[in-house]
C-alpha cells in the first residue's frame, strides 16, 4: 500500500499517491493519482489506456529553478488549499526567493512568477 497524500482535485474517488519511479536511471518520486496509471519509457511517460485520472506530479519537476524535490508535506498543502509557497534559488542573483505554486491539470503544478509571496 502506498502513502497517500490526499484526494485527487481531478476525479471522484482517486488519491494521490507517493510512488517511486526511474528517471533516466536515477530514482525519483512521483506524485499521482491511484487512478492514473502511467507507463514508463526512460524518461517518456504516457497514460495507459485504463487510466482515468492524469494526475501527477514528479518530485524534481522544479529542478530548473534549483529546487531539488518537491516535499510530501508541500503536495499535501497543495491538495489541501490549493496553493503552496515554495522557495526557489537564483543561481544569478545568489539569493533564495518564495513563489507560490498552484495545481495545473496539464503540468501538475505551475509557479505564479508574477505573483509576489
Ligand atoms: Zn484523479
Amino acid at each position: 500500500m502506498s502513502k497517500l497524500l490526499g484526494k485527487c482535485p481531478y476525479c471522484d474517488d482517486g488519491k494521490i499517491e507517493v510512488r517511486a519511479i526511474q528517471v533516466e536511471g536515477k530514482p525519483i518520486k512521483l506524485y499521482a493519482c491511484t487512478n492514473a496509471k502511467w507507463h514508463y519509457e526512460s524518461d517518456f511517460a504516457e497514460l495507459t489506456p485504463d487510466s482515468t485520472c492524469s494526475f501527477r506530479i514528479f518530485q524534481n519537476q522544479l529542478r530548473r529553478w534549483n529546487k531539488k524535490a518537491i516535499g510530501e508535506n508541500e503536495v499535501r498543502t497543495l491538495l489541501k488549499e490549493q496553493q503552496v509557497k515554495v522557495r526557489l534559488y537564483s543561481a544569478n542573483a545568489k539569493k533564495e526567493y518564495f513563489k507560490w505554486v498552484i495545481l495545473d491539470k496539464e503540468y501538475g503544478i505551475s509557479v505564479l512568477w508574477d505573483e509576489d509571496v
